[in-house]
């Protein structure tokens, strides 16, 4: 996916700037965004243009432009928990049977209710009700 993408980019005359980070926005009097301001290892530069889209996610150009935002539920300021990810190494398929789908057609809600159930007797209780694991079958060697 990241080939094609690079590659319609490319058709399309798109000039891309990897590990590009776009960190002020320059406004003309009149509120309009002129320029926006990128670090990357070339250095500082300034990128002007009739029209941006920010892409950032969370609207970091927006924001750095000075555009107003909402953040959180209205009345509690609460956000959703970030996903977490993360790979647990040195368990065999034997040990984490259950804990995880190992056939397509079996359901989900098992494997997820007994992962959560693991998590809450070692004293954590995840945001998330339904953590679920992969099993990777790739073996590394030490
Ligand atoms: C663990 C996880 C699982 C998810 N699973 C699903 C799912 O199953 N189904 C689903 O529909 N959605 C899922 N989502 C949500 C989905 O990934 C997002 O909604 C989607 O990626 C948002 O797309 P986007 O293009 O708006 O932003 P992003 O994909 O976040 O892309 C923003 C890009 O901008 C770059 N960037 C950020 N700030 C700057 C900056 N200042 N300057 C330059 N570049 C910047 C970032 O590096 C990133 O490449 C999941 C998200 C997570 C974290």
């Amino acid at each position: 996916m990241k080939l094609l993408l690079e590659q319609l980019c490319e058709q399309a005359g798109v000039e891309v700037h990897l590990h590009t980070r776009v960190c002020a926005a320059l406004r003309s009097p009149g509120n309009r965004l002129d320029c926006v301001v990128t670090e990357s290892k070339s250095g500082r530069e300034a990128f002007c243009a009739k029209t941006f889209v920010d892409c950032t996610g969370d609207g970091d150009l927006a924001a750095s432009a000075g555009c107003q935002f909402d953040l959180g539920h209205p009345e509690t300021g609460r956000t959703q928990p970030m996903s977490l990810m993360a790979l647990v190494a040195g368990l065999s398929a034997e040990e984490a049977a259950g804990y995880y789908r190992d056939d397509d057609a079996r359901a989900w809600a098992s494997p997820k209710d007994k992962l959560r159930e693991a998590m809450e007797s070692g004293g954590h209780s995840p945001s998330y009700a339904k953590p679920r694991s992969f099993i990777c079958t790739t073996i590394c060697s030490r």
